[in-house]
């Protein structure tokens, strides 16, 4: 099961994610969560990487590409992968794409997970992460049992300093700029499901579950996300 997880930031990508890999063992890769760590770490990525992720901006390519060759070799992804924030442009997609083929590999299906801007913004003001096992809350939607505690792991939690309302503007910018264009990318390669991420956690699980289990190359979910707007 090879997956990519798409859309706009504080869609619930990182969230499900978190979830087939606690359920199915399916490892994430999360990108953003690998560039953290190496800011906090202060490696010489995370150097690198500090100001384009301070402002909201992308990190460049080749930096990324990188950072995915060295995953995808690793002897966990070998049985499926998530991917989580990445791809992010156009240039990445293609670079998945060779990098796939010359490891005689394909995604499974490109999953797309479809957030009004106001809902967005909503998200990610009130998001809350433990800055121990990266577990997500939010304020008002999924608040934890303890303030500022993680229910997993009791872990402190913290918000992202990119969750603050103007470099959410930028990502957003960014996203539509750079981002939005693979939807296209993979529709063209019947690929695409789009799914509607203001359902409830568990619910829409189940329709991931679905659609990772069905073969690639439909569009149901299209159809599902229409039908409940
Ligand atoms: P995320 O946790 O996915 O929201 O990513 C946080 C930040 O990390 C983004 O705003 C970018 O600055 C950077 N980043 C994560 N993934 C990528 C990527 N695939 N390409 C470029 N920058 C990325």
């Amino acid at each position: 099961m090879n997956l990519i997880f798409l859309g706009p930031p504080g869609a619930g990508k990182g969230t499900q994610a978190r979830l087939l890999q606690a359920r199915r063992g399916i490892p994430q890769v999360s990108t953003g969560d690998i560039l953290r760590e190496a800011i906090a770490r202060e490696t010489e990525l995370g150097r690198k990487a500090r100001e384009y992720v301070e402002r909201g901006d992308l990190v460049p390519d080749e930096v990324m590409v990188g950072i995915i060759v060295e995953r995808l070799a690793k002897p966990d992804t070998q049985e499926g992968f998530i991917l989580d924030g990445f791809p992010r442009t156009v240039a990445q997609a293609q670079a998945l794409e060779e990098l796939l083929a010359s490891l005689g590999r394909r995604i499974t299906a490109v999953i797309y997970f479809d957030l009004p801007e106001e809902k967005i913004v909503q998200r990610l003001s009130g998001r809350l992460i433990c800055a121990r096992c990266g577990a997500i809350y939010h304020v008002d939607h999924h608040p934890p049992r303890k303030p500022e505690t993680c229910d997993l792991c009791g872990g402190p939690l913290y918000r992202r300093s990119d969750d603050l309302p103007e470099v959410v503007r930028k990502r957003l910018q960014v996203y539509r700029e750079e981002t939005e264009p693979l939807v296209a990318f993979y529709r063209k390669r019947e690929l695409l499901h789009v799914l509607d991420a203001s359902q409830g956690v568990e619910a829409l699980y189940q329709s991931i579950l679905r659609i990772a289990g069905a073969s690639s190359g439909n569009e149901e979910g299209e159809a599902e996300a229409r039908a409940d707007r």
